[in-house]
């Protein structure tokens, strides 16, 4: 049973394992981002709320953010498990995920955490680009695609998030330490966090995320 939350700070490498782990288990990936990024794209009251948040790099109130969880865990495809990329992010939201696993029967089973330092996120998350339409991720010199500016999956724009600019990306780097860092305690303390560097490369990471899924 794999019940999987995925943490470390912007640009560790979470949506690109957790795109690779999905496919991997067949188990639904739940990043809180992407949800308020479409939201924002179909400018529902959620998306406008989200947005003023988002673009200057806050965290969007944590009443939202757990209600928007507990809709999607209630779903009938989390029945065999899920991973959760980008939530928790606060000691308040890991409570109310305790509760929330345990009401569908689900306990989160590990935590993943990918470290990589300061100043290593900061150069990946300047040169980043994502796709418009499937929000597969690029680097302008790490990851390019085969023909500038197109995704390579489904030939849409490659755009910058607004928020991967230098200073929302040091108010999420404070919010990171500030109001996410406090988890790893938490979850150390329950024995279920697992540190994996995040500076090995995507195929080596995924091998030893492979083994840990194995062995337990
Ligand atoms: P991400 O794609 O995970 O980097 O998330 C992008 C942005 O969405 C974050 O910088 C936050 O503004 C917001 N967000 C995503 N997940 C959460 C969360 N669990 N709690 C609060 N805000 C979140």
């Amino acid at each position: 049973m794999l019940n999987i939350v995925l943490m470390g700070p912007p640009g560790a490498g979470k949506g690109t394992q957790a795109k690779r782990i999905v496919a991997s288990y067949n188990i639904p990936h739940i990043s809180t981002g992407d949800m308020f990024r479409e939201a924002i794209k179909a400018q529902t009251p959620l998306g406008k709320l989200a947005q003023s948040y988002i673009e200057k790099g806050h965290l969007v109130p944590d009443d939202v953010t757990i209600g928007l969880v507990k809709e999607r865990l209630s779903q009938p495809d989390c029945a065999n498990g899920y991973l959760l990329d980008g939530f928790p992010r606060t000691i308040p939201q890991a409570e109310a995920l305790e509760i929330l696993s345990k009401e569908i029967n689900r306990p989160v089973t590990h935590v993943v955490d990918i470290e990589v330092e300061k100043q290593e996120l900061i150069r990946r998350i300047s040169g980043r680009r994502v796709c418009k339409c499937c929000g597969a991720p690029y680097h302008i010199v790490t990851m390019k695609p085969a023909k500038d500016g197109i995704c390579n999956i489904c030939g849409g724009d490659l755009i910058q998030r607004k928020d991967d600019n230098e200073e929302a990306l040091n108010i999420r780097l404070d919010h990171y330490v500030k109001d996410t860092k406090p988890l790893l305690d938490f979850y150390q303390k329950k024995n279920l966090l697992h540190t994996f560097d995040g500076t090995v490369g995507a195929d080596e990471l995924l091998n030893e995320l492979k083994k840990l899924f194995k062995e337990n």
